[in-house]
């Protein structure tokens, strides 16, 4: 199945993408606890068999500009950096000997063909197109054996990354978490529709292809990405995590390539799909920067 949110005059609310456009979950089941993909995930195999059952009702076309994020205001996206052997040794790092990892807020995360917003605040916006895995059941302590049962599915994100920030830094939440810089999308799709242990993955900067690699080449693969952070943490339905980026980013570049409104990126997976957006500057209305300046108050001397 393919669920995605749409943005309707009622809010955002879940949709299956059948081959004949977009049916309204809750409309068609008559039951409107099933309005949004969190609800559904809350009670998912009650909720994805509903859903089996509404395939063939009558769909609608949705305009991509209104899909919204596929995972809507997550409560979180873990992330891990440097899952990639060529993206590891692009930026001067070793291949980790422990995983790399750090997490996104809700703000961060924008539609799959929303504008994708460049900070007032870098100069060096970067892409990093990524695998995403949706939670579904989750748990705590997940043995990767087991660990797609705890899946829903799975999205395409572009992991938007202010490079000064980041690596002026050890800790990377600040360089991560600028708001609107992470598309979602553009739709969920379930863990029993794709396989995703070697899938293609492309990024694409103004039609250029800038990433082209595979999902086998994974340093941790998803199972055992799902094992680390359950390690830790209790997955709960809806979490994302992201499962890193491989070689091919704008900073790794010589020169270096920084996106700049009016650019186009798109990330395309396999099976999955493509998530397209064009960067803009953020806007008075995006919650504009105005006349802020900030700079650090200590000199680290880091290169960045
Ligand atoms: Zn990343």
């Amino acid at each position: 199945m393919r669920l995605a949110t749409v943005v309707t005059d009622r809010g955002e609310r879940l949709h299956l993408h059948t081959p004949s456009g977009y049916v309204d979950v809750a409309s068609a089941l008559g039951d409107e606890r099933f309005a949004t993909l969190n609800a559904v995930l809350a009670d998912v195999d009650a909720g994805f068999e509903a859903i089996r059952g509404i395939a063939d009702r009558e769909a609608i076309e949705v305009d991509p500009a209104d899909l919204a994020p596929a995972v809507p205001a997550p409560r979180r996206v873990l992330c891990l950096g440097l899952n990639y052997r060529d993206h590891a040794l692009e930026g001067g790092r070793e291949v980790p000997a422990w995983p790399e990892a750090f997490v996104r807020g809700p703000d961060s995360v924008v539609g799959p063909y929303a504008d994708l917003v460049k900070p007032a605040l870098t100069e060096r916006f970067d892409f990093e197109g990524e695998l995403g895995v949706v939670i579904g059941k989750g748990g705590r302590y997940i043995p990767a054996a087991a660990a797609l049962d705890a899946v829903a599915g799975f999205v395409v994100l572009n992991d938007g990354s202010a490079r000064e920030w980041q690596r002026a830094a050890t800790q990377w939440t600040a360089g991560k978490n600028f708001d609107g810089t992470m598309p979602i999308g553009p739709e969920v799709v379930t863990a029993d529709e794709v396989d995703i242990g070697d899938l293609a993955l492309t990024t694409r900067l103004n039609d250029e292809v800038m990433q082209s690699a595979r999902t086998s080449q994974m340093i941790i693969d998803v199972p055992s990405t799902i094992e680390f952070f359950s390690s830790f943490t209790t997955l709960r339905p809806g979490d994302v995590l992201a499962t890193g980026t491989p070689g091919g980013v704008g900073f790794a570049r010589k020169p270096p390539v920084w996106l700049t409104p009016g650019d186009v990126i798109e990330v395309t997976i396999e099976g999955i799909g493509t998530i397209r957006n064009t960067v803009a500057d953020e806007s008075p209305n995006g919650g504009s920067a105005g006349s802020w300046r900030w700079h650090a108050p200590i000199k680290t001397g880091a290169t960045l």
